[in-house]
């Protein structure tokens, strides 16, 4: 897993009513649900167990596709010249219609418009 900016919402496990959420931002290449079980494993005397109340994540998520060609020679059906990709990553797949097009992912694949890892 690549790191991810996370903004975290987190509070004490034994919160009292009316103690206040805090968000904090952490740079992350696990999931937060581990960060916290990890801090939670490794507390200090003076520290309290905390919990996740919810999380976004800011920045990491949008990482294009990493495109290789798959044929060699540019294919000719039903009159569309096209190239086929692949994504060395994720193995997503997608098409270039004629020169300089953008790649157009396949069916299968229409909602991944990002990598996912
Ligand atoms: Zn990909």
């Amino acid at each position: 897993m690549s790191k991810k900016l996370y903004n975290m919402l987190v509070n004490y496990k034994d919160a009292k009513p009316g103690e206040p959420h805090w968000w904090e931002e952490n740079w992350l290449d696990c999931s937060p649900e581990e960060i916290i079980q990890e801090f939670n494993n490794t507390l200090l005397p003076n520290e309290r167990a905390r919990k996740l109340i919810d999380y976004e994540i800011l920045e990491g998520e949008n990482k294009p596709h990493t495109w290789r060609k798959t044929n060699l020679v540019t294919i000719l059906r039903s009159g569309m010249q096209y190239d086929t990709y692949r994504c060395k990553e994720c193995g997503a797949t997608g098409k270039r219609f004629g020169l300089g097009g953008n790649i157009v992912l396949d069916k299968k694949y229409k909602k991944q418009i990002y990598c996912k890892e």
